[in-house]
């Protein structure tokens, strides 16, 4: 018999598992070790949206929706992403809800590439892009963002990339795993170019809530969607979900926005694949859009007074970090150590407890940072910062 191993086919088989998961199978189960790690806020979900899932439950509404997803909540979200961002989309033949933003990942890239064609996206970035890419046979062309240019995505460096066969543009603003949020004049210059190469623009708005604007970072601040710039609607499939504002991770929900003829087409896989999302997870959805607000401002307030607690900590340990401007991590530079990322985050565990991801776990541009998380309690930061402090120190002092 052909051993199985052999079976795998070759696109799958020569895919690399999760850097983020490898390293915190090292951590699971031990109770002393602080996590900054894995991105997933640490509130449950709002009680009003559980009890809506839960009313669902006692209803009795244990069936199928509709391919699309419930009509109501199609609405919902058609308001919802029209306050946000001030683009219009038609409930009823331009949103998709799907299992989280994975899905619509996997739904954009199956529905839109042929075998060969390429997609140019901005790295360090979300460890599932590259892989979802492949998985559709496309080819995964990365741009480096810098640290020293505080991971803006540069225009110049988007267009360097862009070839006969490029066929979609992926941006995640803000961005896992630095935080970075994009210049609108820049937005501007890669909404040009997205026109003039006649690309079609995946825009993935998971943190668009959580951002941290005025001087002290408590401010919402501002988000504006590709999608809204002048001539982008009609190219832009605009991709959001429940899991992050509104610590919805378990709950698997979240919806693609774009063009009749995209929706349908990714409809089309998802009606073959996945039928449709959970209905009471589609109830709780609904729940979380009408009068979830509230408490979506409330976790942001959170975020950014433990945001600003790891800054403060971060300067006075020496330890160089720009001030993001939104999602909940931070990507500090390391490479005064003279450490990989690897090791860095390696030694971190063993000494001191606390576990953050390598920075290269989010592609090779990621090297010479690592990234924390701060959806995790304040006490627990302060904690997690004492213990980096003493780490670098000693470090520094040849320890
Ligand atoms: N996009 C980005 C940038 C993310 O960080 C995540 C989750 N970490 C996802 C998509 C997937 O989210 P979900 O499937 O839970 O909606």
């Amino acid at each position: 018999m052909k051993p199985l191993h052999e079976r795998i086919a070759k696109h799958v088989s020569g895919l690399p598992r999760s850097g983020i998961r490898d390293f915190f199978e090292l951590v699971v189960g031990r109770d002393d070790v602080i996590s900054l790690g894995v991105g997933e806020p640490d509130f449950p979900a709002p009680w009003h949206i559980r009890e809506a899932a839960i009313y669902s439950l006692e209803k009795g509404q244990t069936s199928y929706t509709s391919n699309l997803g419930l009509l109501s909540l199609r609405q919902e979200i058609a308001d919802y992403v029209r306050k946000l961002f001030g683009v219009d989309y038609d409930p009823a033949t331009e949103v998709l809800v799907t299992v989280g933003v994975s899905e619509a990942l996997d739904l954009v890239f199956r529905s839109l590439l042929d075998p060969g064609d390429e997609v140019v996206y901005h790295e360090p970035c979300y460890v599932s892009y590259s892989p979802s890419i492949v998985l559709a046979h496309g080819v995964a062309v990365p741009v480096s963002t810098r640290v020293e240019d505080n991971f803006v995505l540069r225009a110049e460096d988007v267009e360097a990339a862009i070839t006969a066969r490029t066929r979609i543009l992926l941006l995640n603003f803000p961005t896992n795993p630095t935080g970075a949020v994009e210049p609108l004049e820049e937005l501007e210059k890669i909404a040009a170019l997205a026109v003039e190469h006649d690309l079609i623009v995946v825009s993935d708005e998971i943190y668009c809530e959580l951002l941290y604007g005025g001087p002290d970072g408590m401010e919402p601040g501002e988000h504006v969607s590709i999608a809204s710039l002048p001539g982008m609607r009609e190219r832009t499939v605009l991709l959001h979900g429940f899991s992050k504002a509104f610590a919805m991770t378990g709950f698997r929900l979240g919806y693609a926005c774009a063009p009749p003829e995209l929706t349908e087409a990714m409809m089309k896989i998802h009606q073959y694949s996945m039928l449709c999302a959970p209905i009471m997870s589609q109830q709780a959805a609904v729940e979380a859009l009408r009068n979830g607000t509230p408490e979506v401002e409330r976790m942001r307030r959170a975020y950014a007074q433990r945001r600003n607690l790891m800054l403060k900590r971060f300067a006075d340990m020496g330890l160089p970090c720009f001030a993001p401007g939104g999602a909940f991590y931070m990507f500090p530079d390391i490479r005064r150590y003279g450490l990989t990322s690897k090791e860095f985050a390696m030694r971190l565990l063993e000494r001191e407890n606390v576990a953050v991801v390598p920075g290269n776990a989010f592609g090779p541009a990621g090297e010479g940072c690592v990234r924390a998380c701060y959806a995790t309690a304040y006490d627990k930061i302060e904690i997690a910062m004492d213990r980096m402090a003493r780490f670098v120190k000693d470090l520094e002092t040849g320890g």
